[in-house]
C-alpha cells in the first residue's frame, strides 16, 4: 500500500510523506505527556549522565524527551537502556555546531542513521577541533588564572564532546566564578580575549547531512540575543529548500520580537514550529519541559526520519 499520510497540518515541501518511505505510525510514538526534543547529558556539556537525564525526565512528568548532545550520539544507547520498561520515549538526536559567517548556528538534528560515515566523520572532527580550541582558550587563560589543562578534564567525561561549559566548571572549582553564568559573563565572553572560535561545517552543509542521514534538522533557538541578529530570511530559505524541517521557536533564549518573525518564517517556507527546554543539568537554569512540542509535530517528525526510529521505553 503507498500513498500520502495525511498528517495533521502537513502542507508545503515536507507534506506529501510516501508511505512506502517506511513509516507506519501506529504505534511507532507514544503521543501522551509532554515533549521535550532539547536536552544535553554529560557526554556534552549537561550536568547528569544520559541514564539520570532519563530519570529526571520521567521525574519531570515528560512522555518523551530527545537527547540533543552537542556533535556525539554518545550517549543514546545509554538513554535507551535507562528507558527501557519506564514508558518514556526517546527521540535520539544531536545538536550539530555549524559556522556562519562568524556565527555559531546550532542544528538540532533527530533520528538520524548515527552509523552514516559523513556524519560520524564530521563529528569527530568538529570534537577534535574543539578539543584543541579549548586547550588553546585554557592556556591563555592560565596565564592570568591559577588553571590547568587537567583542572578541565576533571570537569569532563572520557571521549565527551568539550566546550566552555567545561572550562567553566573548572574556574567555579578554582573559586575564580561563582558559577556558569557568571564564567561565560566574564572570562569565557567572546569579548574577553581568551575567546576563539572552532571548526564547524556551514548551515547547509550540515542540514544536507543530516537529510542524507535520514534525519530530520530543525534550527535550535535561531532568535537569541547576542552577537549576532536573527539569520537573515535568504538563508532560511535555503536551509528550507535543502530539507530544513523546522524552528525551534519555543525556547528561553529566543526574543519576544524574534519568535514573531521566526513564526512569519516558519509559516513562509512550511517549517514546523517546535518547543524545548535546552536542558543541561545544573549547568543552566533551564528547567525540563519548560517549553514543549507539540504532539502532531512530533508526528510529522517521526514520519519523515529514516534514519532511525523513537526508542518506547
Ligand atoms: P561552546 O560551544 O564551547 O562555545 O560553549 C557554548 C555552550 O555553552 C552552549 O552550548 C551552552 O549550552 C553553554 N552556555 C552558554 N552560556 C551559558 C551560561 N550562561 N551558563 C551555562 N552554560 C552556558
Ligand atoms: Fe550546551
Ligand atoms: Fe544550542
Ligand atoms: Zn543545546
Amino acid at each position: 500500500m503507498s500513498g500520502p499520510i495525511d498528517l495533521p497540518g502537513a502542507s508545503g515541501p515536507h507534506g506529501a510523506i510516501d508511505r512506502s518511505d517506511a513509516i507506519d505510525l501506529r504505534g511507532a510514538i507514544d503521543l501522551r505527556g509532554a515533549i521535550d526534543l532539547h536536552t544535553h547529558s554529560s557526554v556534552s556539556d549537561g550536568t547528569e549522565s544520559p541514564a539520570e537525564l532519563v530519570r529526571a525526565a520521567i521525574a519531570a512528568g515528560l512522555g518523551t524527551v530527545a537527547l540533543t548532545d552537542h556533535d556525539s550520539t554518545a550517549g543514546w544507547q545509554e538513554a535507551f537502556d535507562a528507558a527501557s520498561g519506564t514508558g518514556l520515549t526517546v527521540i535520539p538526536g544531536m545538536e550539530l555546531s555549524t559556522n556562519y559567517g562568524p556565527a555559531s548556528v546550532h542544528m538540532l538534528a533527530y533520528l538520524f542513521d548515527p552509523l552514516n560515515g559523513a556524519i560520524i566523520a564530521e563529528t569527530q572532527r568538529i570534537r577534535d577541533g574543539r578539543l584543541h580550541r579549548a586547550e588553546r582558550i585554557v592556556e591563555r587563560i592560565g596565564k592570568d588564572y591559577d588553571l590547568t589543562w587537567d583542572d578541565v578534564l576533571a570537569q569532563s567525561t572520557d571521549g565527551g564532546t568539550l566546550g566552555r561549559p567545561h572550562i567553566a566548571d573548572a574556574l567555579v572549582a578554582k573559586g575564580h566564578v561563582t558559577d556558569r553564568s557568571a564564567a561565560f559573563q566574564s572570562i569565557l565572553h567572546w569579548r574577553s580575549g581568551y575567546y576563539e572560535k572552532y571548526y564547524a561545517p556551514s548551515p547547509l552543509e550540515g542540514v544536507s547531512m543530516i537529510v542524507a542521514a535520514g534525519g530530520v534538522p530543525v534550527l535550535a533557538h535561531p532568535a537569541t540575543l547576542g552577537r549576532y541578529r536573527v539569520i537573515e530570511e535568504k538563508a532560511i530559505a535555503q536551509l528550507a529548500d535543502a530539507g530544513l524541517f523546522g524552528l525551534e521557536i519555543h525556547h528561553r533564549d529566543n526574543t519576544e520580537d524574534g519568535k514573531v518573525r521566526l513564526y512569519e518564517l516558519a509559516e513562509k517556507y512550511h517549517l514546523v514550529v517546535t518547543g524545548s527546554s535546552d536542558y543541561h543539568g545544573v549547568g543552566k537554569p533551564n528547567r525540563l519541559g519548560e517549553n514543549t512540542t507539540a504532539p502532531e509535530v512530533l508526528e510529522r517528525i517521526v514520519a519523515v526520519a529514516t534514519g532511525t526510529r523513537p526508542f518506547r521505553g
